[in-house]
């Protein structure tokens, strides 16, 4: 059975249709990155899962169960949780307390001494306000504000936006260690080198619909996509 299975999903905002018969299907530990344009429904599509996006239509089954009309609070207890894009982290708290928050929301949350074993760079840093953090710091408080919530299905929205490449090899290992503790990830990214040496599998999306899917390693042969949907030459 697939962790996730979306079928004909449409998604609007007000009159606005943007998602159009959006299909995937996401399997156990898998790392499945969303590719596609700015404007081309990656975020819409992570929103349908979480039930943010203001309405959508069709089937999105989660480990068995339909949840297309459940509410975002029963959605993110049943384990899906959203890094959402730009680090939305609490700037005036210390990276404790931005954990703590995180944690005292969550029913069955995990250890914070063992978020300060995965990202040592917050170790260093827990007493430090989050508007004092660097970009790439406060990424990983944004991703160990999720993982703190003990996630099944990790959804991360642009994870690498503006962040120097160093910082990147270091998210890269971060989220490799976490699927090998039992996580399902999947992310939107516009850095297709990222995404092609940390997914297995892809999904391309272009004007609301996913145009091709299929293993990283085949994508990697596939200069012709690359071009015409993503713009990499
Ligand atoms: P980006 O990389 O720019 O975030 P994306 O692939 O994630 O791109 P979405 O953010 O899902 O794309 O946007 C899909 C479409 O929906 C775009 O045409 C966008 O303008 C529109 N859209 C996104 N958010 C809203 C909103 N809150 N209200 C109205 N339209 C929106």
């Amino acid at each position: 059975m697939s962790v996730l299975e979306l079928s004909d999903v449409d998604a609007y905002y007000g009159n606005s249709h943007v998602l159009f018969d959006m299909e995937m299907a996401v399997e156990e530990n898998d790392i499945v990155v969303l590719l596609g344009r700015n404007g081309a429904g990656k975020t819409t599509t992570l929103r349908s899962i979480t039930g943010t996006v203001p309405r959508r239509t069709g089937s999105i089954v989660y480990r068995g169960r339909d949840i297309s009309r459940d509410s975002v609070d029963r959605i993110s207890n049943a384990g899906i949780k959203l890094v959402p894009e730009g680090r939305r982290i609490f700037p005036t708290l210390t990276v404790t307390e931005n954990l703590q928050v995180a944690h005292n929301a969550c029913s069955n949350p995990r250890d914070i001494e063992e978020m300060f074993d995965i990202f040592p760079v917050l170790d260093d840093l827990r007493q430090s306000k989050g508007q004092n953090l660097s970009g790439g710091e406060q990424q990983m408080l944004s991703v160990a504000r999720a993982l703190v919530q003990n996630p099944d299905l990790l959804l991360l929205d642009e994870p690498t936006e503006g962040l120097a490449p160093v910082i990147v090899k270091d998210l890269m290992e971060v989220l490799s260690d976490v699927v090998e503790e039992d996580v399902t990830v999947i992310l939107t990214e516009q850095n297709v080198n990222f995404s092609l040496e940390l997914a297995e599998r892809a999904y391309i999306i272009e004007k609301g619909s996913p145009v091709w899917d299929g293993t990283v390693d085949e994508l990697r042969d596939r200069d012709d996509l690359l071009e015409e949907y993503l713009s990499v030459s």
